[in-house]
């Protein structure tokens, strides 16, 4: 029987495919007694479980091949070691269960490892993989980390956190279905970057069973358990017909009677500028610059490395604009060697350009980098700072731009109340402004926008947000400058034309979303994009905002 659930549509399209769970850390088992006459029947019940995973790491093995066969090889070796296979028989013979026998045994032999020398110690992660998977096995729960699947499914999990991103391969992901997570969480940003379909804070999400196949819609937030055969066909053939509606969009991002507001593209690095590209990205809008600094959190990417990954940005966009994002740090986005470890409130602590203003060293290395990136190239380069809360910020950040050389237009932020309320006197010092609405609802709604539950609270219809928006575009219009949009907010199509009646010069978004925002500012005239502003920010809901922009903008 086909059963629907609803959670927050946050990356268009349609998936279907059986679900696979992102695998928690495994839990440590009880230490309870088993009977002495269960003992050989829980012994029987570790060997097959240890046989099951070395043969299941050997046929991955000769699946992938080449390095990662050895790697594998090894593991299934350890997991079938004679001497570790007795010690769990010993354990379960005096009362451990399978599971807890595994585990303690296992534990037993990590530390001899571990005290073994460097070698055998960078084995021991090997060893705990190993572990995990057995434990796992036994204990009926998903296998720890990224699913191990050869066929493509929709991925669930409770969140997704940045570092597992690098983990997913992405022709096997359909979509993603997280039970945490707002409007602006990384699992949305990231499903928006891979151009597969989301949905966020859908409450019981990872109580969907193993296999079982299920039908999301990434517009309206829905999820339809075991939909049949009929149902499926017409969800593929909706999603195809979509798909052509929005092929058939091209050219620059401009209202039906030829308002130009472009449409760019948010990147984390080079790797997503061919998606930009095809989408028809007229430049990058948001260039995070801090996806280069997570590989290794323990120091900065050297100059040189920053040169190479931001000229290959540059370069895919010959006349183009290029607004590049100085590192933003701290909060969800720790770095080790430049977060403070204890602060009591990260996401109200030093991050962003307070973090950058306290290691001018690291602005510097990357100002720099960006220079020498631009010598002798067309683009028109524009470098923001992150979390600006005010004039002497902005001009902080003006200051080290000046100082390191760099010719090119410095921007601000805007993602803290303060800086959209004073907007005017914050482009004293800078050449334009950039909202962020993904924090600036965060603090606007004093709403952690990692939290599920707050989702209603991040949602950018809001109308104190829209208040906010239509504050730092009105300011920067009086100054003659421009204030774009890189919030998650510019990916909504109905949205799009809100923010452009509100004043907004410019969109920019995951690629997938372009598409999506071209035909929807290609059906609205300017004057009926400030109506239907006009009305959102009337309301006194983000649901009655949607409503009323909704209403304007369709004509109704
Ligand atoms: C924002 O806050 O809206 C933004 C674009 O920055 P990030 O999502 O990287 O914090
Ligand atoms: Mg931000």
């Amino acid at each position: 029987m086909e059963k629907a659930l609803h959670g927050v549509g946050v990356s268009h399209g349609v998936a279907i495919g059986p679900v696979r769970h992102m695998g928690t850390a495994v839990l440590e088992p009880a230490a309870t007694r088993i009977a002495t006459e269960d003992a050989p029947r829980e012994q029987a019940r570790a060997q097959q479980a240890v046989d099951a995973v070395a043969a299941d790491l050997i046929a991955r093995g000769n699946l992938a091949g080449g390095e990662a066969q050895a790697v594998l090889e090894a593991q299934a070796l350890m997991a079938q070691d004679p001497e570790l296979m007795a010690d769990v028989s010993r354990r379960i013979a005096v009362g451990s269960s399978a599971e807890r026998g595994v585990y303690d045994a296992f534990a037993a032999y990590r530390a001899l490892l571990a005290s073994a020398g460097e070698y055998l110690a960078g084995r021991v992660a090997d060893l705990d993989d190993v572990r995990n998977r057995i434990v796992a096995r036994l204990m009926g729960v998903p296998m720890p980390g990224v699913p191990d699947s050869d066929e493509p499914y929709v991925l669930l999990a409770r969140d997704l956190a940045p570092a597992d991103t690098a983990l997913l391969d992405p022709t096997l992901v359909l979509g993603f279905v997280t039970e945490e997570g707002g409007p602006t969480s990384h699992s949305a940003i990231l499903a928006r970057a891979m151009g597969v379909p989301a949905v966020v804070a859908l409450p019981g999400a990872t109580d969907l069973p193993e296999g079982v196949v299920v039908a999301v819609d990434g517009s309206s937030g829905e999820l339809l358990v075991e939909p049949d055969a009929q149902r499926q066909a017409e969800l593929r053939a909706l999603a195809a017909e979509r798909k052509a509606a929005l092929a058939a969009s091209s050219g620059p991002g401009q209202t039906s009677d030829g308002h130009r507001v472009p449409l760019l593209a948010n990147v984390g690095g080079p790797g997503d500028v061919p998606a930009a590209l095809a989408a028809g990205a007229e430049g990058v809008g948001l260039f995070r610059t801090e996806f280069l600094f997570l590989d290794d959190s323990k120091q900065a990417p050297t100059e040189e490395a920053q040169v190479e990954a931001y000229r290959k940005v540059l370069e895919a966009f010959p006349e183009g604009r290029v607004v590049v994002r100085v590192l933003d740090a701290g909060a969800d986005k720790p770095l080790d060697f430049l977060t403070p470890a204890d602060e009591p409130n990260p996401a109200l602590g030093v991050r962003g350009l307070r973090t950058l203003l306290e290691h001018p060293e690291v602005l510097g290395g990357q100002l720099r980098a960006l220079a020498r990136a631009a010598e002798g190239l067309p683009v028109h380069l524009e470098v923001m700072a992150p979390m600006v809360a005010d004039r002497a910020d902005a001009k902080a950040f003006a200051r080290a731009c000046t100082e390191a050389g760099l010719r090119a237009k410095f921007g601000a932020m805007v993602e803290i109340p303060s800086a959209a309320l004073r907007a005017s006197s914050i482009l004293r010092e800078v050449e334009f402004l950039s909202l962020g609405t993904n924090d600036l609802a965060q603090y606007t709604f004093a709403a952690d926008r990692q939290v599920g539950s707050l989702a209603r609270l991040q949602d950018p219809w809001q109308p104190a947000l829209l208040d906010l928006v239509a504050a730092a575009a009105g300011a920067a219009q009086a100054a003659g400058k421009s204030c774009g949009v890189c919030g998650e907010a510019a990916a909504d199509p109905l949205l799009a034309c809100v923010l452009t009646g509100l004043g907004v010069t410019s969109l920019s978004m995951g690629a997938a979303s372009i598409p999506y925002v071209r035909a929807a500012l290609a059906k609205a005239t300017l004057a009926q994009c400030r109506r239907a502003a006009e009305a959102a920010r009337a309301a006194d809901s983000a649901e009655e905002a949607r409503a009323a922009a909704h209403q304007v903008l369709s004509g109704e």
